[in-house]
């Protein structure tokens, strides 16, 4: 082989090992990226990392990667998750202009070793158009569950339907065409313009279409009906190899601090005793919810660790909202924090139960720790997660009335100490073992990133 040859054949071999990936700046969006992105290079590709400056990722945490900013134009009020649909679209047509200069700039540069694709969060849904014009394939990563995204894809027909908007009075009815949702699991997005959830979502849905590729955060014995569902309506190659968090153990994407008392706590608390209560980065209840969580956590007797997120009550800073005589009441049977270790918690010894607001990330996390989940979804993608843990896997119970404290105090002995609790419990380690499975060589997640790798290669 002569020198060009060998120059040649270099190229080929680096060619397809340089990836671009392209998160969206929320937590429940970077943590499964930046998971993903620890997954294709322990394949052997190389990252580069396209960023907004709000929610940037932490890079100290990953000097294997490459982190290319770009601006997002956002101004102090914009970059707000109060209305994150309103900030989505905000967004969406911002980064336009930066990331296209950015994107032509790094395919210029590494013309030598180019890049194979674009690996972007399906809700970038304005890249498509970018990628088409320079000429490189796009890959979309979905952060949220099959079944609720086959459930946004059919927002169009449950509008023609006239399942839509909700009326209060069919909140109980079935969705026929999307059994087992009811009316009130449609996942439907506050916003401050109503019409802005079908035009986004249609988008997103749209750009999915056109996309080379779609990743899952997911796995096939969990949604295999939905996964061949979508096959039938999304016919491009799609690949589901989670929960992600499994293949790497510990996550360093948490964009906030995360209080380690948490763990010391637990240390001191009896197995399975503690309820762990966490509603994520996003979801916020009013004063009303607040104080009805507060008194269902404090009448139901059992130990918890509750994270009090700031912001999570709206319009307060942090404990202000707290009823009076609540901390007294409980005395050392809880511990309050602002962020926590999520998955060292669900991992500790002492947990008994998770109540979440069933993000995507939770739900999976939950699972991968054999733990029951009490679920209280605030809208999108929770609502239609949620249905699925209380009656598709059974594997958690929904509180079907809100935030009420009757029922939550209820709902927490029924999980934590009745007989009830142990069955889930039962049905969650055999979910759980099912993941153990997935992730071995010649399990179904195993061989789909095996899938990927080539993939990714061919193009
Ligand atoms: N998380 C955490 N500490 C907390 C609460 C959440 O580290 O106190 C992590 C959690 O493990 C999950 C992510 O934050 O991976 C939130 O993901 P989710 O799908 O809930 O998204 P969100 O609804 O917050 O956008």
């Amino acid at each position: 082989m002569n020198s060009q040859e060998k120059m040649k054949t270099l190229m080929q071999q680096k060619k397809g090992r340089r990836l671009l990936l392209f998160p969206l700046p929320l937590q429940g969006h970077i943590t499964p990226m930046l998971q993903l992105a620890n997954i294709l290079h322990s394949k052997g590709f190389s990252i580069t990392i396209i960023h907004t400056h709000f929610n940037s990722p932490n890079q100290f945490n990953y000097p294997q990667f490459t982190f290319e900013p770009i601006s997002d134009g956002l101004s102090e009020n914009d970059a707000s998750t109060i209305d994150v649909l309103a900030l989505i679209s905000l967004l969406n047509s911002n980064c336009v202009e930066p990331f296209r200069d950015c994107l032509a700039r790094l395919l210029s540069e590494v013309a030598e070793e180019p890049f194979a694709c674009l690996i972007t969060d399906a809700v970038w849904y304005f890249t498509q158009a970018v990628v088409d014009s320079l000429k490189l394939p796009r890959i979309v990563i979905h952060t949220t569950s099959v079944c609720s995204f086959l459930a946004f894809a059919a927002l169009p027909l449950l509008r023609e339907k006239g399942y839509l908007p909700k009326q209060d009075s069919e909140f109980e009815a079935p969705v026929l065409e999307l059994p087992p949702l009811k009316v009130k699991d449609i996942p439907i997005i506050k916003t401050r313009n109503p019409e802005d959830v079908y035009k986004v979502t249609g988008r997103i849905i749209r750009e999915t279409k056109s996309a080379s590729g779609l990743i899952w955060n997911s796995f096939r014995e969990l949604e295999q009906p939905e996964l061949a569902k979508l096959a039938q309506e999304f016919p491009i190659p799609s690949f589901s190899f989670g929960p992600f968090h499994k293949h790497f153990p510990a996550s360093s994407s948490s964009l906030q601090e995360q209080d380690q008392s948490s763990i010391s706590w637990l240390n001191s608390q009896a197995p399975k005793a503690v309820i762990y209560v966490s509603f994520g980065s996003v979801a916020t209840m009013d004063e009303t919810g607040f104080s009805e969580v507060a008194w269902g956590l404090a009448n139901s007797m059992q130990p918890f660790l509750w994270v009090v997120r700031p912001g999570l009550v709206s319009g307060s800073e942090w404990l202000e909202p707290l009823p009076n005589g609540f901390l007294e009441t409980v005395g050392g049977r809880g511990h309050i924090v602002k962020w926590s270790p999520q998955q060292k918690v669900l991992a500790h010894p002492a947990i008994g139960g998770f109540w979440t607001h069933s993000g995507w990330n939770p739900t999976l996390e939950s699972i991968c720790e054999g733990v029951p989940m009490i679920c209280s979804p605030d809208f999108g993608d929770q609502m239609v997660n949620s249905r699925y843990v209380n009656d598709v896997w059974k594997v958690g119970l929904k509180l079907e009335k809100g935030l009420k404290r009757g029922e939550i105090e209820r709902t927490i002995r029924r999980v934590m100490v009745e007989k009830e609790g142990e069955e889930i419990r039962q049905r969650m380690m055999g979910l759980k073992e099912e993941v153990n499975l997935c992730l071995k060589k010649g399990g179904s997640s195993y061989q789909s990133l095996e899938g990927l790798t080539d993939y990714i290669l061919s193009l």
